[in-house]
């Protein structure tokens, strides 16, 4: 990775993001690998989750190696990108699941408890009990996969649990789908007044970010596709509203996106609030404080989904107290995915993040290497080759630069290491590793994201698979500590596709890589090709398209069964 002329930021940080220039690395932990032993019993492998992380790992996973043992509360895999599909019936809920993998052990069961020390976890069924009566039950495991993703965060916002939809499961999407048309069929009773039902057809989405957004427009599309045909009389007192505590929605994608999408939004009459924070729900009231001024707003509602944050799950946290990670929203992993100072557990997913401490450290570290005369500066080259290095070990901060505006981090280097684009250019190292902890502050925001979790899972059950390889012929860079010789296997890197952002009326955003920013008609064909080549079987493939068609033929189905 050479620093091109021009210094685009941009370009660097892709360049320094397509690898090279990679020598070693500070992890202190010596990676486990399983015996390879022919004659030995299977290593037993225990799965916690079976979402995009989980059956990522399982479908990858050579599973006549491991005796594996997956435990789950839900016994399917739900392909969430399609889950504000599901709440306008766009897409039926079942063609967007998957049953589970039917070459392991599966049990729906909730697991309450990971004992790292004694290597097992409690788990407790819904469906069925045992001896005792409680559905409690142990499983011990040589290895344990963390694949538990996150939950909703309400920030303990009041009212927040009690009054609003989320969107998040299978089940929430239809609780929504019913609430809509329940909201429907109560304005168009007698003997309601114009007031009330305008209160009843208010639709109100909290946080403007990428699933926010997505049900706003589909719900717009619903109503203008098809209840204005079924409910002539009341379809001018609908209104839909999102409510986004930043100055724009859509944060994480081009401002050229963001600002599409309002414009577009503001062509429908999708009312967009930006910069209020909700502070209160109560069964008829948000609401919401402006954050320039402090002043307070209360809107009636009729619906409200919330769509603001993701939390951590009560059991990751009792294991982040357990092992001394607290503080944190989610499970701090090493480059190879191991949860750290625990031997045997790796995370992966929503539950996982790359320490951040330890980037700081690691960073100082790879400066001090990069800086073999001791001057305490680097030329401008000397550090592209640090943010190589960086890139590769923490995909994290590599998703984090690119997900947010490269304006801010064309800012921030700019800053650093001043307006010269010479490669040759002196750069003080502790200014820019102020830059850098900047940065290093904000990776806490990198999105979670499905393409994070599938390739995390794909590389960890790649890693699980040449296990024995590896032990003869390490694939990883040499260690910096904790022993000698090289890792067993070379770093996770994520690599980024893109995202999407559908709007509503066969319209979408994309942001490719390169990027690359297209938006409008062909962009929402682009989705529908993406969406449908996304699908993990043919059978979800073939449901998924036939239900576009059958929506594009016959509209969607209203009916509240
Ligand atoms: P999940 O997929 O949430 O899976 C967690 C698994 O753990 C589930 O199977 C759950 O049942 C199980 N589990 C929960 N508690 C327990 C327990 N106690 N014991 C055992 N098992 C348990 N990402 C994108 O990249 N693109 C998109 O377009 C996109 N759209 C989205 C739209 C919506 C509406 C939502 C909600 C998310 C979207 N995401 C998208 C984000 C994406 O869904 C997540 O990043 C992804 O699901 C994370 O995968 P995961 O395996 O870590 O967690």
């Amino acid at each position: 990775g050479i620093a091109r002329p021009g210094f685009s930021t941009a370009a660097l940080l892709l360049t320094a993001a397509s690898g090279g220039g990679l020598v070693a690395y500070a992890d202190s932990a010596a990676e486990s690998a399983p015996d390879p032993s022919q004659d030995a019993p299977r290593k037993k492998v225990v799965v916690l989750g079976t979402g995009w992380a989980g059956t990522s790992f399982l479908k990858n996973l050579d599973c006549s190696r491991y005796e594996v043992k997956v435990i789950s509360p839900r016994n399917y895999f739900a392909f969430t990108p399609l889950l504000p599909s599901v709440t306008c019936g766009t897409v039926e809920p079942r063609s967007i699941i998957e049953p589970k993998n039917k070459d392991v052990t599966f049990c729906e069961a909730e697991c309450f408890k990971i004992d790292a020390n004694r290597k097992t976890v409690h788990c407790r069924s819904a469906v069925g009990t045992n001896l005792d009566g409680n559905g409690d039950f142990m499983l011990d495991y040589d290895y344990l996969v963390v694949a538990l993703g996150a939950t909703v965060s309400t920030f303990n916002t009041p009212g927040v649990l009690e009054h609003c939809c989320f969107l998040k499961e299978v089940e929430d999407a239809q609780k929504i789908r019913k609430g809509v048309i329940d909201c429907f069929e109560k304005a168009s009773l007698p003997n309601i007044s114009e007031e009330e039902k305008r209160k009843i057809l208010h639709f109100v989405v909290i946080g403007g970010g990428p699933t926010g957004v997505e049900f706003a427009a589909e719900m717009h599309d619903f109503l203008v596709e098809d209840l204005v045909k079924l409910y002539p009389a009341i379809q001018d007192l609908v209104k839909i509203t999102i409510i986004q505590s930043a100055e724009h929605i859509l944060t994480m994608f081009d401002e050229r996106i963001a600002s599409f999408a309002e414009q577009k939004f503001k062509r429908d009459g999708i009312e967009v609030c930006t910069g209020f924070r909700v502070i209160k729900v109560s069964d008829d009231l948000i609401t919401m404080k402006r954050k320039s001024d402090g002043e307070e707003l209360s809107v009636p509602y009729g619906m409200a989904v919330w769509s603001a944050g993701i939390g951590t799950r009560p059991v990751v946290m009792d294991f982040m107290q357990q092992i001394g990670q607290t503080n944190r929203r989610a499970l701090a992993t090493n480059e190879w995915l191991r949860v750290r100072e625990c031997e045997g557990v790796y995370a992966i997913g929503d539950c996982a993040t790359v320490s951040q401490r330890k980037i700081m450290d690691d960073i100082s570290t790879v400066f001090k290497m990069a800086d073999k005369d001791n001057s305490g500066t680097l030329t401008l080259k000397e550090i592209n080759g640090v943010l190589d290095d960086i890139c590769i070990r923490y995909p994290q901060v590599e998703l984090y630069m690119k997900s947010m505006h490269m304006l801010d981090i064309a800012d921030l280097i700019k800053g650093a290491v001043g307006d010269s684009h010479k490669e040759s250019m002196v750069v003080d190292i502790e200014e820019f590793k102020k830059a850098l902890r900047h940065v290093d502050s904000q990776v806490k925001n990198a999105p979670a994201t499905a393409q994070v979790a599938a390739q995390q899972g794909q590389y960890l059950a790649q890693c699980f698979n040449k296990m024995e390889k590896c032990r003869e012929e390490p694939e990883g860079p040499l260690r910096m500590a904790g022993g000698s010789g090289r890792h067993f296997f070379r770093p996770f890197r994520y690599k980024h596709f893109g995202q999407f952002a559908p709007l509503g009326g066969e319209q979408a955003a994309a942001e490719l890589p390169g990027d690359w920013v297209s938006m409008g008609h062909s962009t929402q064909w682009l989705w529908y090709s993406v969406y449908a080549s996304k699908q993990v079987s043919w059978r979800t493939r073939v449901l998924v398209v036939s239900d576009w068609t059958r929506r594009f033929i016959f509209g969607r189905d209203s009916s509240r069964i």
